[in-house]
């Protein structure tokens, strides 16, 4: 795809080997002086007519050439004569020089010599201004400027420059005392014409470390954008037909073009995940040819009556669907198979008959555009459950884009060759016309993992050269959905942006050696550390990331568990090998101080966020263990009837825990539903009962199920896992619903691997019961039917709900656990909490731990209770409240209004705190509406003193938090207690407006 151009760019490419020095040499070829002796031997000229583009070039020109050269270098509309002049965009020059910048491709352009200056152009767009649109959002980024990607080349070639990222800090311009050039006749194009990555999808949180630029927080974004000389068309091809406005033109007047669903109804409901699912069986076709003939023949939207009620009802294309020529025809995402007679006759016939029937609506809206000679194209997408090939013709109107797992999937064997054959089945399909890539180096689903470095520049490489004779382009997404996994995510990824973007322009780039180039140029001397810690980054990332699974939200991945990433690939002993690389990189860099400010960025930005992530692991950890469920024995003479009543005297001594949310984004919100677990046992059983309050019982979701129905989740229920083996691998489910129904299964989870086996069967015994306000459950699990189970020993458990009422889809369903440390789902196995069967000792030294009774006189709890501010100010206040997830269904909630200096405090004095003792700090906090005031010591804190203060955590709490549980091992001084040190321990609000909770205040000796 690249012309050879020639001799003369080869002969430089072997002297940038040498360094920029060679091209400033001696050699006879460099006639071309942009500096000699000192002084400044070159001019840029902009002409008139040259246009916007070319304009902004030279101000990008002229801003790096002069760092580079060290001396402003003028900016003309005309050569002065004396100097070497480099002539940008279409001008008379390169007219004269026999060049026609119309022949060009787009995005290509001309770097040639011509009579002692230099002339740059490109095809540019006359009426875009690169600098207005660098301020704006994506789509105003669409306009050709391959005068701009000559200046780059240029930059790049001949002084060295690079681009890695935004800032001083990623952008390498050297000093030049001398620059010269030979001449050159040099034509370029990009290999991809695709060439796009989820760049501006990034949160406003990731720009926090860049230079704060005037005007707009897009500007160093799009200005990287150019530099990368990524694409400047768009092929849209992402779910287009969810942007046609269906749901506001047909949902009242044709329901019947929206998917039939399992329970009659239609899916076209706001509140059913990716609503606005199709039957493509009904008149919606129609509708989708009326679309795409009037968008390709240039109708205005109003034509079609385009209303978009989330943008106040006005009318227009949406351009991330459709764009002048390319009509995008993909479905909605999570494709649901419409239950209709019609489209059951094909989706039940597996998944050629689905992939057939989907592209068959694809074929006929191009054979009609064809038929009546309308111009353009149909972007689709192969996605499961239609990426297999159809077995029908696809006209030549339409393009296809495909997904798959890529570069991050390329050194997992058989996957990788699955792909490739994937590819290569719908080029020979298309007749050899290559498609184009959806890939997914994204943290998203299990990959959600926040902070450590996804960077894997070597593997995106690799996979985009071994690419270059499949397809012609690729979208490699790249973002995150959350803030909290996209705080680090584009700084940690800008090694994966750069090598993307070099490899999609040159497929024969060679990675290896454009990334020994970046460590040298960005790390000197540290350049071989440097080198082994980005390799151990990449590895440690590939490894995590597991095998890819695809499903109908795109291929996703079987990643490794916390336990394996925190104990394996980034135990402490791997941390320590890191850490010490970066201290010999400092070591070697004291003297150099460009090269030391990159190590130490590259430290703080992609070790430092790992070794906290690391630190948090282990603090949860502490936490897990004291995580206990005490399953007593049944008090002699008593026994349990089971009637799903939960009225038995011996249920009132058993230990009880409450289910709090689950972390996932829609179980979050805090309902104040309280869901209480207690257990029992005795010879043959252990006993439990869950107590589920329920609001709207009128809109429960739960019938009586055949035993082992495996969508009994989708019903109001709970759930029993038990790991009696305490092996974190082989573990025993017993879910059971609202009407007493229960499916049980064993499952084993090792690495990211899980098998199921419904074989298994608990022999519970099982009562419901449904009242007004809730529903109970009790059931007795014979202990012979659960292998490895005694009673004298401990063994991870965890007891979860989910709410299912009618008024919802199962989507919505609220989910709840005992262990607030899931992250992936019930089966989060790791993060479980422990059954124990031997009674808790009770070696808490605080006293009312959670809050129980009245306040008198400042005291709760009386005198070796909390002690209470006596007077307080108009700005605080304190209030017990109902924290449904506490031991006790007590919290203290502190309240202050004003960040002004001072404190606001609950205490409680400590006379059983031994000196030099190991102790375990643990409560739970929740902090709201917080302000910080000016005080370096401000925010929300526990505070304990043995002989000196104490703080945990150190930091504070400054930002708001949802409640958790948090816990800090710590050492008392030998002094404590010791007159005159009288020790206790404070909750505190410092200098800080905001509303702290405090629940479940222990403090154990560690033994
Ligand atoms: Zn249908």
């Amino acid at each position: 795809m690249r012309k050879s151009f020639l001799s003369a760019s080869m002969g430089i490419l072997s002297m940038l080997v040498f360094g920029c020095d060679s091209i400033s040499g001696t050699g006879a070829d460099l006639k071309i002086k942009l500096k000699e002796d000192g002084k400044i031997n070159c001019e840029i000229v902009v002409p008139e007519e040259a246009g916007p583009v070319a304009e902004f070039a030279g101000k990008e020109l002229q801003d790096v050439v002069s760092q580079s050269l060290g001396g402003k270098v003028e900016l003309l509309k005309s050569p002065g004569g004396q100097k070497t002049a480099i002539i940008l965009g279409n001008s008379k020059q390169l007219k004269e020089a026999g060049v026609d910048i119309s022949k060009l491709s787009r995005d290509g352009f001309v770097i040639k010599s011509y009579k002692g200056n230099i002339l740059i152009a490109g095809r540019d767009s006359m009426k875009d201004n690169p600098e207005k649109a660098m301020n704006g959002g994506c789509w105003g980024l669409y306009f050709e400027r391959g005068t701009l990607f000559g200046v780059y080349e240029f930059l790049e070639r001949f002084a060295d420059v690079r681009f890695y990222f935004p800032g001083d800090i990623g952008t390498v311009i050297p000093k030049h005392e001398k620059l010269a050039l030979p001449e050159c006749d040099i034509l370029e194009k990009p290999d991809y014409t695709v060439r796009k990555f989820s760049w501006l999808g990034a949160t406003s949180g990731t720009v926090g470390w860049m230079p704060k630029v005037a005007g707009s927080d897009f500007k160093w974004k799009n200005q990287m954008y150019y530099r990368w000389r990524m694409e400047t068309e768009y092929l849209p091809c992402c779910h287009g037909l969810s942007r046609l406005t269906f749901l506001e033109r047909f949902s009242e007047t044709h329901p019947e073009y929206f998917a039939l669903t399992q329970d009659g109804r239609r899916y076209k409901e706001k509140d059913m995940a990716h609503t606005g699912q199709l039957c493509l069986s009904s008149g919606i076709r129609a509708e989708i040819y009326k679309d795409a003939e009037a968008f390709l023949t240039g109708k205005d939207a109003s034509t079609r009556n385009m209303k978009h009620s989330k943008y106040g009802n006005r009318c227009f294309w949406d351009p991330s669907g459709f764009q002048p020529g390319y009509f995008d025809i993909m479905p909605q995402d999570s494709f649901y198979p419409c239950r209709c007679e019609k489209c059951q006759a094909h989706y039940s016939k597996g998944d050629q008959a689905t992939s057939d029937y989907v592209w068959g609506m694809v074929v006929e809206v191009a054979e009609k555009l064809k038929k009546n000679g309308i111009p353009g194209c149909v972007n689709m997408m192969a996605y499961t459950p239609y990426r297999p090939v159809p077995t029908q013709e696809i006209p030549d109107n339409v393009r296809v884009m495909v997904a798959v797992g890529g570069p991050w999937y390329m050194d997992k064997g058989d996957a990788f060759k699955r792909e490739t054959a994937i590819i290569d089945a719908w080029r020979d399909k298309l007749k050899g016309k290559k498609p184009w890539l959806w890939n997914y180096t994204c943290k998203f689903a299990k990959l959600a993992i926040p902070d450590i470095p996804a960077s894997t520049p070597m593997i995106i490489g690799e996979y985009y050269k071994a690419m270059s004779s499949h397809i012609f382009g690729a979208y490699m997404e790249s973002n995150a959905l959350n803030e909290e996994v996209a705080h680090n995510l584009f700084i940690q990824n800008y090694l994966n942006h750069y090598v993307f973007a070099k490899v999609a322009w040159k497929n024969s780039t060679d990675v290896n050696a454009l990334l020994k180039e970046h460590y040298q140029k960005m790390f000197g001397s540290a350049a071989p550390q440097m080198e082994e810690a980005f390799k151990m980054f990449e590895k440690k990332w590939l490894e995590i990331v597991g095998k890819p699974i695809d499903t109908p939200l795109g291929p996703q991945s079987i990643t490794l568990s916390d336990y394996d990433i925190w104990e394996k690939v980034y135990s402490p002993g791997e941390l320590e090998k890191l850490k010490a690389l970066f201290d010999k990189s400092e070591e070697l860099t004291a003297k150099d101080a460009d090269s030391l400010k990159r190590v130490k960025f590259i430290r703080e930005k992609f070790l430092a966020p790992v070794i906290a992530q690391r630190a948090q692991y282990a603090k949860n950890q502490e936490a897990i263990n004291d995580l206990r469920f005490y399953v007593k024995e049944i008090p002699s003479g008593e026994k349990i009837n089971l009637d799903g009543k939960l009225d038995d005297p011996a249920w009132k001594s058993a230990a009880e825990i409450s289910l709090v949310p689950h972390a996932s984004e829609k179980s979050k919100k805090e309902t104040g539903i309280k869901t209480k677990v207690k257990a029992l046992r005795n010879g043959e059983n252990i006993y439990f009962a869950f107590d589920c309050e329920e609001p709207e019982m009128d809109k429960l979701l739960s019938s009586k199920r055949e035993k082992d129905d495996k969508e009994i989740w989708k019903d109001s229920s709970v759930e029993i896992f038990l790991n009696p083996s305490n092996d974190r691998n082989i573990y025993y489910q017993m879910m059971i619903n609202a009407d007493g129904s229960i499916s049980d299964l064993s499952a084993s989870k090792k690495g990211g691997k899980y098998s199921m086996d419904w074989k298994w069967n608990s022999g519970a015994e099982i009562a419901a019961s449904k009242g007004a306000k809730g529903w109970t459950v009790e059931l007795a699990v014979p202990v012979k039917n659960i292998p490895g189970l005694k009673y004298d020993r401990d063994f991870p458990a965890n007891f979860n709900r989910n709410r299912c009422l009618s008024k919802e889809t199962n989507d919505f369903a609220i989910l709840f656990t005992w262990s607030p440390f899931l992250k992936n789902g019930f089966h989060d196995i790791d993060n479980f909490g422990y059954i124990t069967f031997s009674e808790p000792k009770s070696s808490n030294i605080i006293k009312n731990s959670s809050f129980n009774g009245e306040v008198k006189n400042n005291l709760l709890g009386g005198k070796s209770g909390w002690i209470l501010p006596g007077k307080m100010k108009d700005t605080e206040a304190f209030s017990i409240v109902d924290d449904p997830f506490s031991e006790s269904g007590k919290a203290l909630l502190m309240e202050r209004k004003s960040s002004e200096n001072g404190s606001f405090t609950a205490t409680q004095y400590l006379p059983d705190l031994k000196a030099d003792t190991e102790y375990l700090l643990s409560y739970a906090v929740k902090v709201e509406d917080l302000k910080l005031g000016g005080n370096r010591a401000s925010g929300a804190v526990v505070n304990i003193w043995d002989d000196k203060n104490v703080w945990f955590p150190k930091n504070y709490f400054v930002s708001n938090m949802p409640w958790s549980r948090q816990g800090f091992k710590f050492k008392t001084g030998p002094n404590t207690n010791k007159p005159p040190h009288k020790s206790y321990i404070t909750l505190r609000i410092m200098s800080a407006s905001c509303k702290a909770y405090f629940s479940d205040v222990k403090l154990i000796p560690v033994e």
